[in-house]
């Protein structure tokens, strides 16, 4: 299988538009560095992104609290995780960076949640 696409690598500011190449072997042009490659490879093969969501509190000052994945997750399985997600649902108080998952479907990444909820009563 030929693939030929342009992509736009994420990893520093420069944002170098690459040109890829797979056919057999993956060719990477117009990288500044070595990471455009690596970059390319996971787009191609395996894309991650790193998640971010909601999850419902209970009794706290908040209704919900903002939660992110402690590294990337396949992008295939964003939409699970997020629905897995909707059913979580934490009693107050929630600490920051509390971990409300783990190894969330064995992608090894944790969810945790990115500010604290303090109890409503008091
Ligand atoms: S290829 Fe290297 S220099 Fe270019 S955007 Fe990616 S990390 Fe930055």
């Amino acid at each position: 299988m030929k693939i030929n696409k342009e992509m736009t690598c994420i990893i520093c500011p420069n944002g170098c538009r690459l040109e890829v190449i797979y056919n057999d072997s993956l060719v990477v042009k117009n990288a500044l560095c070595p990471k455009g490659e690596e970059y390319a490879q996971s787009e191609l093969l395996n894309p991650i992104r790193n998640l971010t969501s909601t999850v419902k509190v209970n009794r706290g000052l908040l209704p919900l609290v903002s939660v992110r994945s402690s590294k990337p997750v396949p992008k295939g399985k964003m939409f699970e995780i997020i629905r897995i997600l909707k059913d979580v649902e934490l009693e107050a108080p929630v600490d920051f960076h509390q971990t409300i998952y783990k190894d969330i479907l064995g992608t090894g990444a944790d969810i945790i949640t990115t500010r604290g909820v303090r109890r409503a009563d008091r």
